[in-house]
């Protein structure tokens, strides 16, 4: 069976997955309805451009810049050798997606390296998302400015963490969140670029959570993170990647990249614990990251100090 030119462009731009292409410069020549889904941004404004350029930025999971050299595409485009990857992609509105990537090769008639292909999925639960937030709206447990889940319903998921703690002996940790110099970034760039960067920080900490964690907002700029069935050594992993992909979110504001940073303080649940002295202890961490100079997590280890 022979397919026309035409069919083959209608199969890949309707693919599920983005694809795009770039020549040997990594600029982008190819991109398809899903990437424009995915990503926030239409053909018409990346066809052209260098994909490094402020438009997909990947990081790695400990939020190193992968733009400068170290790119899978890149990487394949220098060695002709099939990769694959999780990176954490950089949407239009500002937040990080992860996405599972392949790329490789696209040559010529005599199998020259001429650029390079990148089909990539979306792996963050964003359907279980959106069903969320409608579930949240309609029992009132929803944030409306970030879309998170709000207070109240934070404590009551925390009373259900302990209450399964209690029957099924299933440890549970906490996130306690805040942004760094939060006053100044409204100052300087006014309090609707400062919702924007909340509702931007918000859409990072649910699209990189796992199914089962629940993340709220705990105040103005103040969030919570529950994670389920884990230890000290677990929380501080999830802790740190997702305070260096908030570290790597930014918006483009005026031509300016603005981020900010958060301080987390982790606890983990131990046996004598109630809701109270598990807030006050990580709230405690928490004020020992700004002390230590923020935009850093400090964590108690959940053991009891006959324990330890
Ligand atoms: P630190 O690093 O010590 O946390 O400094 P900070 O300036 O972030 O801390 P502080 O608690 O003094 O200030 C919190 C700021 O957060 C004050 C307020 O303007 C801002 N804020 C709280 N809620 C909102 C909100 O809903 N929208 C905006 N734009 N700003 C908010
Ligand atoms: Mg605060
Ligand atoms: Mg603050």
């Amino acid at each position: 069976m022979k397919l026309e030119t035409d069919s083959y462009k209608r199969i890949i731009e309707n693919l599920h997955d983005g694809l795009y292409f770039v020549d040997r410069d990594r600029t982008i020549t190819f991109w398809n309805n899903a990437a424009e889904q995915i990503s926030g941004f239409s053909a018409d404004e990346v066809i052209g451009r260098p994909c490094y350029e402020n438009i997909l930025t990947h990081v790695d999971d400990g939020g190193n810049t992968l733009c400068m050299g170290m790119c899978p595409l890149a990487e394949t485009i220098s060695d002709g050798e099939n990769r694959s990857a999780i990176v954490y992609m950089h949407h239009r509105n500002g937040h990080r997606i992860p996405v599972s990537v392949r790329v490789s090769t696209l040559t010529d008639k005599a199998g020259n390296i001429i650029g390079g292909i990148e089909l990539f999925t979306d792996i963050s639960n964003l359907e279980a998302n959106e069903l969320r937030v409608k579930e949240l709206e309609k029992l009132a447990f929803l944030d409306h400015l970030t879309q998170l889940a709000n207070r109240h319903y934070v404590e009551r998921e925390i009373q259900n963490r302990f209450e399964e703690k209690k029957r099924y002996n299933m440890p549970f940790g906490i996130l306690f969140m805040d942004i760094d110099y939060f006053k100044r970034f409204n100052d300087t760039h006014g309090h609707d670029v400062g919702d924007k960067m909340l509702r931007l920080i918000s859409k990072t900490l649910v699209s990189n959570s796992r199914p089962f964690d629940i993340y709220g907002r705990w105040g103005g700029e103040e969030f919570l993170g529950i994670i389920k069935n884990s230890d000290a050594v677990e929380l501080e992993l999830l802790g740190n990647r997702i305070r260096r992909l908030v570290e790597n979110s930014y918006i483009i504001h005026n031509g300016e990249k603005l981020n900010a940073t958060i301080s987390i303080g982790a606890a983990v649940v131990r046996e004598d614990d109630d809701i109270d002295s598990l807030l006050k202890r990580a709230d405690s961490l928490l004020y020992k990251s700004k002390d230590a100079g923020r935009n850093c997590m400090s964590i108690d280890s959940g053991l009891m100090p006959w324990d330890a």
